[in-house]
């Protein structure tokens, strides 16, 4: 059994502010090493549960944030970027079941540290007319591929935004978002044991959940946080803009739709 790991910072456990994620940030060596400890309570947990082969992506930032020298020694890991797959860089059709750990709500939504790939720059992603963040679009990564993603792992509002579109993901709410920079946390420990528990059981029902998929052919509407953003990314001859923040494309395959939503926000990020 191959599984697929994508971790992301900002649902880790202790982790509730910019000086935890931002790679300048004082308490940021902290929150990497929360981060890679819930990543080897996973890895833990699948191996427990019976998988042979496990792959974790860097999917925070950088991407470089996983400490190597406190890795567990039975995975691999995918470190550094870019990469054109970006948060789900590895994950094919070989794999049997993909995790989201240290996930977040998509922007506009209540959450910690919400955003949807780049707070600066996004504000809202719809496509064929459904608002997605980082959750949907990474399990419909996995999904193009027939790979179920069968838990998300953060706070009670990215556990709430995977269980809408995916009904019988497990979650693994390690806090509770008070508001956007403050969370009550299970402590390290807690938080660790509840992940590798609730990789077991996830993985013991994935053939109970189907992957997520959002049928095609596409039509997206992403919009900016403001309209200078939508200037710089209107190079890109695909799009066309229907209303000063908003570009709307259409694409038939969701690979190349996603590639198309980054080439956008790297555009519009050069400014
Ligand atoms: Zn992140």
């Amino acid at each position: 059994m191959k599984v697929f790991i994508s971790a992301d910072m900002e649902g880790v456990a202790g982790v509730v502010h910019q000086e935890h994620t931002g790679r300048d940030g004082r308490e940021h060596d902290r929150a990497r090493r929360l981060m890679t400890e819930e990543v080897n309570a996973a890895v833990e947990g699948a191996l427990e549960a019976g998988a042979t082969e496990i792959l974790v992506n860097d999917s925070h930032g950088t991407m470089r944030n996983l400490i190597p020298e406190l890795l567990h020694s039975e995975a691999e890991y995918i470190i550094g970027s870019p990469k054109l797959l970006a948060m789900m860089q590895g994950v094919d059709e070989s794999f049997d079941a993909a995790i989201l750990l240290g996930h977040h709500a998509r922007m506009g939504q209540p959450g910690i540290l919400n955003h949807s790939f780049s707070g600066r720059v996004v504000r809202n992603i719809k496509i064929n007319g459904v608002d997605y963040g980082e959750i949907g679009i990474n399990a419909a990564i996995a999904g193009a591929f027939d790979v179920p993603t069968i838990l998300v792992t953060g706070c009670q509002y990215a556990g709430a935004e995977a269980a809408e579109l995916i009904p019988s993901i497990e979650t693994a709410i390690v806090k509770k978002t008070v508001n956007r920079i403050t969370a009550q946390n299970l402590s390290p420990a807690k938080s660790q044991a509840l992940i590798k528990g609730r990789v077991i059981s996830a993985l013991e029902k994935r053939g109970e959940i189907k992957p997520f998929k959002i049928e095609g052919p596409y039509t997206v509407e992403l919009s900016y946080v403001h309209a200078g953003f939508a200037d710089a990314a209107e190079v890109l001859p695909i799009v066309e803009k229907i209303s000063p923040d908003t570009h709307r494309f259409q694409s038939d395959d969701f690979i190349t739709t996603f590639r198309y939503i980054r080439s956008l926000i790297s555009l519009a990020s050069s400014i």
